[in-house]
């Protein structure tokens, strides 16, 4: 079969649509016929960290997709051949003490598909019976394959980490993304206000249309300092940031006394300076947040469904082009998600 595979660590020359073997299925998997499928930022974490994470080479990528189940193993339960699916990206072991408990995005054997395993960019790919998820009616199967790994991640740090309240302000850095995407979907559909940042003015005018209540350009504007203006100098209730580098000091900042930051990525720097008596003086919360848990897939997979809320979806690419689809993430050309349609996509 045809897939998108990473032949070695290194640049976008190691991404080659290429014949893979079809993959084969456990008894309590399921092999699904890919129709659209999604990239991530992980994608190319992984690509750049390949030997560290011992894959073997040529390693399908790929977290998110959505197809039909073309075949099941003897014991799955869950889904019949036929039936149109997308899936939960987050692998996890089920015996931890964190998965006994219902945290599975703190597994001791934590996974993401693509990155511990064989992932979605081929003609067909396999996954656990519990990763599989009916696709929303209504849903084309890009939308499909686009929201579940950004809009769990949303969810979590939202819901569960940040613990959003009516009435709150919410800042998240580097609009365009697609989890600092969903992020504003999620909190305009709940109701709250947000302020966006970028250094593109193109994306913040997106932004505007997806009912980002300011937006600020960061290249220009101190962001900070803006915040403090726009919230009265109050300062915000929550920052989402999956940005870290520079802007770390800066989120902090616009933090209202007893705020909480919340971050998911570090895509500008995993080590940025801090200001710990701003933390304490302010008694500030930080959350580090993961994925999510199936209670937290369910509750985003049903909110989604009965709200609407679709993904922005910034292009989609043959198969074939995958390479093409990858320097668009990398350049962070993109608003939204990019997406590969599989086969005819019908
Ligand atoms: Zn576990």
């Amino acid at each position: 079969m045809k897939a998108i595979a990473i032949t070695g660590q290194g640049g976008l020359d190691k991404v080659q649509y290429m014949d893979v073997e079809r993959p084969q299925i456990a008894p309590r998997e399921v092999l699904i016929e890919a129709r659209a499928v999604a990239l991530n930022h992980l994608d190319i974490f992984v690509r750049n960290n390949l030997d560290s994470l011992k894959l073997a080479t040529p390693h399908v990528a790929g977290a998110d997709g959505a197809g039909v189940v073309a075949e099941v193993g003897a014991e799955v339960s869950r889904v019949q051949v036929g039936d149109r699916v997308l899936i939960n990206p987050g692998l996890h072991c089920g015996v931890c003490e964190f998965c006994q408990a219902g945290e599975q995005s703190l597994c001791v054997r934590f996974g993401i598909m693509g990155e511990t395993r064989p992932g979605t960019f081929a003609e067909y790919f396999t996954v656990p019976q519990e990763n599989v998820h009916p696709v929303p009616e209504g849903f084309s199967w890009e939308e499909a394959a686009a929201f579940p790994l950004v809009f769990l991640t949303a969810w979590r740090m939202l819901i569960s980490k940040a613990a959003i309240k009516p009435g709150e302000e919410i800042l998240i850095l580097g609009i365009g993304g697609g989890v600092a995407t969903a992020v504003l979907q999620l909190v305009k559909a709940i109701g709250l206000r947000a302020f966006v940042t970028s250094s593109n003015d193109e994306k913040l005018q997106q932004a505007q249309k997806l009912g980002a209540d300011a937006v600020i350009n960061y290249k220009t504007q101190d962001f900070a300092r803006e915040i403090r203006t726009l919230t009265n100098r109050r300062g915000v209730d929550v920052v989402v940031d999956s940005v870290g580098g520079d802007s770390y000091a800066k989120s902090l900042a616009s933090l209202v006394k007893g705020g909480r930051l919340v971050t998911c990525g570090a895509t500008a720097g995993p080590r940025p300076q801090t200001d710990l008596a701003r933390i304490f003086w302010n008694q500030l919360s930080v959350f580090g947040s993961t994925m999510g848990n199936l209670r937290e897939f369910a509750e985003m997979l049903n909110f989604v469904r009965t709200r609407g809320v679709k993904p922005v979806i910034d292009q989609v690419f043959p198969l074939a082009e995958g390479a093409t689809a990858f320097a668009r993430m990398e350049e962070g050309k993109q608003f939204g998600k990019i997406v590969l349609k599989v086969g005819n996509g019908a």
